[in-house]
């Protein structure tokens, strides 16, 4: 006759956990203050946790166990009422009550399953402990849904037959699941892979193809494993976001190098790339805008007064373009496929205001090679470049016209990124001013790592490559462009 006054007591968390929720959203309702502070610990904790702990201590048959359900629910309670150092103490005091009570029932009865469920309890003890040290709580709580889903699961399924890998399979996303709260953004990838687990090894998958209750239980637990998967693919969303700031980083660290003086020439080798990136808006597999983030920062504190971009990437590098169209700090050059993604860079698209006449696009058609590419760098590029005199030289190195590249209908070979580069270290030494390469696309690896090499030891080296046959391209960009840069008027 203990369980309903505890059930009741964990529907009471869950009651003002909900209300503290709504109101988080903006539903006007009255909740208190502490259900809407401690929503997430109503939930988890004072709802949760009294259920989970109720049903471990009728498993277990032993009075002393209900002392978690106990401590739980009159948490959440604390938590309602204002009195949360309280609540905190009593939901890490009914989370070590959980663990002993989970070790006593794995002990009568060990098995993979118990295990977890024992493992599931020590991290919501981990968590709970968390929230009473003021700590991050909710890689521990998830961790411990997680794991007690997965192991009440796998005791639902045991009767299941599943080979030694599905097994094994289990007992490392489990273990990954007791270590990963530590490292909360390789969470998200464990919870997606435990997703796929359950979608494929559950005891859901053989019972939703029955009738009546088993049909819609398993389809509510197979509709939860993909929020799991989804939930999970969220949390590994911010391991690309936490990349991405390295590789702005990155970016920023090599023209801090540069214009140091402590190098000439530096190659950053980043993923995600930049260049289609605008200020506000991520695109085409391009987060933060690399090259451009590192030449605001050359310009803003480090001194730097006029830098040059060449984006040789296969694409038209639209961030870039965009965020300095108005200026003529950054000369933005761009040879660029089209018709081709992102569809901007057209010949005619040259900046506006100040920055009219300090975004060279340079589109090539589709087939385009060595010759053309390197004329353009060689005959177009190179000769604003000594009009403009930059003191930095960036390259928004994409590799991804090379004639190997999926993406793309160009031809260039790793020769071609060598030839580019030495006209580019050239101009660099001549002019005085660092050159930084910063990695744009290059999709087929191969191609994309024989020509990072040409690239830098090219630049390495500095030989000239032998100058390339002006053509058509060329002399249609040396007419467009001359309004703006007159040596591209001599011949
Ligand atoms: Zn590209």
């Amino acid at each position: 006759m203990t369980r309903l006054p505890l059930l009741v007591l964990g529907f009471f968390s869950l009651a003002f956990g909900v209300a503290g929720g709504l109101v988080r959203l903006g539903a006007a309702i009255p909740a208190p203050a502490g259900a809407v502070a401690l929503h997430g610990a109503l939930m988890v904790s004072g709802f949760l946790g009294t259920v989970i702990g109720l049903e471990r201590a009728v498993a277990l048959g032993r009075p002393w166990a209900y002392a978690a359900p106990l401590a739980s629910g009159l948490g959440g309670l604390c938590l309602v009422f204002g009195y949360a150092a309280a609540g905190f103490a009593l939901l890490a005091l009914a989370a070590a009550a959980l663990v002993a009570a989970s070790l006593a029932v794995l002990r009568r009865q060990p098995s993979l399953e118990m295990a977890t469920l024992a493992a599931g309890a020590a991290a919501w003890l981990a968590g709970n402990l968390a929230l009473y040290a003021g700590a991050a709580a909710v890689p521990w709580w998830i961790a411990f849904f997680a794991l007690t889903i997965g192991g009440e699961r796998l005791e639902l399924s045991r009767y299941l037959k599943r080979g030694a890998f599905a097994r094994n399979a289990f007992i490392v996303l489990a273990a990954a699941l007791l270590a990963a709260p530590l490292l909360p953004r390789v969470l998200g990838v464990v919870l997606v892979l435990l997703a796929l687990w359950l979608f494929t090894y559950d005891l859901a998958r053989v019972t939703v193809r029955q009738n009546g209750l088993p049909r819609y239980i398993a389809a509510c637990l197979l509709s939860g494993y993909a929020w799991l998967g989804f939930g999970g693919a969220l949390l590994a969303a911010a391991v690309a976001y936490d990349a991405a700031l390295h590789a702005a980083g990155g970016a920023v660290s090599a023209v801090t190098a540069l214009l140091a003086g402590a190098a000439e020439v530096a190659f950053c080798a980043l993923r995600p790339p930049g260049h289609h990136a605008e200020s506000e808006r991520a695109m085409g597999f391009c987060l933060f805008n690399n090259v451009a983030v590192a030449a605001r920062y050359a310009l803003d504190r480090l001194g730097a007064s006029r830098v040059l971009v060449l984006d040789w990437d296969v694409h038209h590098g639209n961030g870039t373009n965009d965020i300095f169209h108005g200026t003529d700090a950054v000369l933005y050059a761009s040879i660029h496929q089209s018709p081709l993604y992102p569809g901007t860079g057209a010949l005619t698209d040259n900046g506006a205001g100040e920055g009219e006449g300090h975004t060279v696009n340079l589109p090539v058609p589709p087939g385009a090679g060595h010759d053309d590419f390197v004329g353009l760098v060689q005959h177009v590029v190179v000769p604003i470049a000594h009009e403009y005199v930059p003191d930095l030289v960036l390259v928004s190195a994409g590799f991804d016209a090379h004639r190997d590249d999926p993406l793309a209908n160009c031809t260039l070979t790793e020769d071609s990124y060598g030839a580019m580069a030495s006209a580019m270290r050239r101009l660099s030494r001549e002019l005085e001013a660092p050159l930084g390469f910063v990695l744009e696309g290059g999709y087929d690896l191969r191609a994309l790592a024989g020509s990072v090499a040409a690239t830098i030891e090219a630049a390495m080296d500095g030989a000239s490559p032998p100058t390339a046959e002006p053509g058509a391209l060329v002399a249609r960009a040396r007419a467009h462009y001359r309004g703006w840069w007159p040596s591209l008027a001599q011949v």
